[in-house]
């Protein structure tokens, strides 16, 4: 088993202006049955799980074509870094990705809640209240 190394800064200033990441970004909840339009239902699964001597070429081709390329790539950064190709994308580009995922996440979950009237009323009174009473 390799272990996956962290990102490095560069690595990570390249994906805030990766155009995969922007997509699934602004696609991120359009498509609840994206898995049934994937380009990749006909083809053999293997196809997007190579081993990691292998290259992921023909699959990374494929996910180009694909319609749900944003959904698909918002999924798989959702659920945290996982194996295989998804939303054309490796999992190496993924583990930069997810950093810039996270904070556009955060950021966004802060402007909503903002826009609602600020936090839970629940989170409110955790800060009203001194840890340990
Ligand atoms: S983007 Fe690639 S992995 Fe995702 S559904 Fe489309 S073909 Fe399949």
């Amino acid at each position: 088993m390799t272990r996956a190394r962290m990102p490095r800064p560069q690595e990570v200033a390249a994906a805030r202006k990766d155009p995969r990441l922007l997509r699934a970004l602004d696609e991120r909840r359009l498509d609840e049955a994206w898995r049934t339009r994937g380009v990749c239902q006909s083809v053999d699964p293997e196809t997007f799980f190579p081993a990691p001597n292998e290259p992921a070429d023909a699959a990374i081709a494929m996910c180009g074509s694909c319609d749900v390329q944003g959904s698909c790539l918002a999924w798989a950064l959702e659920v945290g870094d996982c194996h295989g190709v998804w939303g054309g994308t490796t999992p190496r580009e993924r583990r930069a990705m997810l950093r810039v995922w996270q904070e556009q996440v955060r950021d966004d979950e802060e402007q909503v809640e903002a826009a609602a009237g600020g936090p839970p009323v629940r989170d409110k009174l955790l800060t009203l209240v001194p840890l340990g009473r």
